[in-house]
């Protein structure tokens, strides 16, 4: 006897072919079964459910966000319309050094007042799970405070967040860049390992941020302590940072605008997810997109994020990253469904527990108001009437609303 069934659901297998007529059982919090629908299953569950053929998806997933920051840049934004670039905005003082500055000032409970309706917001459209990184205190105390803003998030809301360590983000005022990856190494990080709050680290491996010593120290570093790494890479240079991330065992490399044949390779054979980030593509009005076409020859998985962060992608919408995969990058509708679900999770360590329809897996699914899986891409600013299920319950989206007020 099962808990719960939806039954009559259209579902995407793996190959990223619609099924129709499809049902999941649920007991407590996983899902104990998927398959073919037939009318006797209804009688081996206690509540069951009709989804007249409306899509079921899992709970999608962003992989890659800078959702806890103080303040906002929209300063910046008229600046930029004025014709100021994004380097004369940065000596000018703005940049993601005001983002720190007023981050370094926030309290933790002025961080995570300001992040909740982000991450609300996330949630409205059927996200379930969040990775969050650090990186706007450039010191101990205010990584820490982050991470921990991120922590509460997670209690606050019910839904999964994983915690990414990404103190090397840039370079402090107060400090040079080695000097600064000496004291994350030994001081930074292993406090935040020590209290919990580093689920991974990543970081910034830029022309203009950390170079490939830099990263390879600090990443050897996360290594050894057991952590999952992660790498910031070729979004405006090729440098080479994800090949080597790639060989050091990273879950992801991420942007790739600027990747070389021989780093997808290493990508290629690590079997590291490439995560894609169009709305800092868009938002930096850059032109030269991620060599999709070569992503898929290599046979490298494809994530999907929003970055949502304060200085290049001011975003909340998942829903708004799939479709500009699709309209600037390439991707197929496929591609994307697969790259804010099973490649997202793969992206974050979880490929056994989410991402995917399975018996086993946590029954965190959305039930969407079309029947074709096309309409998760092609609608852009829209928002759909949708209903979750994280671990197996109904979740209310009015209950989050009234939790912030
Ligand atoms: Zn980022």
């Amino acid at each position: 006897m099962w808990d719960k069934l939806w039954y009559n659901a259209s579902l995407v297998d793996e190959s990223g072919t619609q099924l129709t007529n499809h049902a999941i059982a649920v007991n407590d919090s996983k899902i104990a079964w998927v398959g073919p629908m037939e009318e006797k299953l209804i009688g081996n569950a206690r509540k069951t459910h009709d989804c007249h053929q409306r899509v079921i998806t899992p709970g999608l997933i962003d992989c890659h966000t800078h959702l806890v920051y103080a303040g906002n840049r929209a300063n910046e934004f008229t600046m930029r319309l004025q014709g100021l670039t994004y380097a004369e905005i940065a000596q000018a003082g703005g940049g993601i050094k005001s983002t720190v500055k007023m981050t370094r000032l926030a309290s933790e409970d002025e961080l995570l007042q300001q992040a909740l309706p982000r991450l609300c917001a996330m949630i409205k459209q059927g996200v379930t799970t969040v990775e969050v990184k650090s990186g706007y205190g450039l010191n101990a105390c205010t990584e820490l405070k982050m991470l921990r803003v991120a922590k509460k998030l997670e209690n606050a809301t019910g839904m999964r967040i994983k915690k990414t360590f990404l103190g090397a983000h840039a370079i402090p005022d107060e400090m040079d860049a080695d000097s600064y990856i000496d004291y994350l190494c030994d001081d930074v990080l292993p406090h935040a390992y020590e209290q919990e709050l580093v689920d991974a680290v990543d970081i910034f491996s830029e022309s203009i941020a950390f170079n490939l010593a830099q990263t390879e120290k600090l990443l050897t570093k996360a290594v050894a302590l057991g952590l999952a790494i992660k790498c910031h890479a070729e979004q405006l240079s090729d440098i080479g940072a994800s090949g080597l991330a790639a060989s050091l065992g990273a879950l992801s490399c991420d942007h790739l605008e600027y990747i070389s044949d021989e780093s997808l390779q290493k990508m290629a054979m690590h079997d590291t997810v490439a995560v894609l980030l169009p709305g800092a593509y868009y938002f930096l009005k850059e032109t030269t997109p991620p060599p999709i076409t070569k992503m898929r020859k290599y046979g490298i998985k494809m994530a999907l994020a929003t970055d949502c962060n304060p200085g290049s992608s001011p975003t909340t919408s998942l829903s708004l990253m799939m479709n500009m995969a699709c309209t600037l990058f390439g991707l197929t509708v496929t591609e994307a469904y697969q790259a804010v679900t099973l490649n997202a999770a793969k992206a974050l360590g979880l490929s056994k527990d989410i991402g995917q329809l399975k018996a086993g897996f946590h029954a965190d699914f959305i039930l969407w108001p079309f029947t074709d899986i096309a309409e998760l891409c092609y609608g852009f600013g829209v928002d759909y009437d949708k209903q979750l299920i994280v671990g197996g319950t109904l979740f209310s989206l009015d209950s989050i609303d009234s939790g912030i007020k």
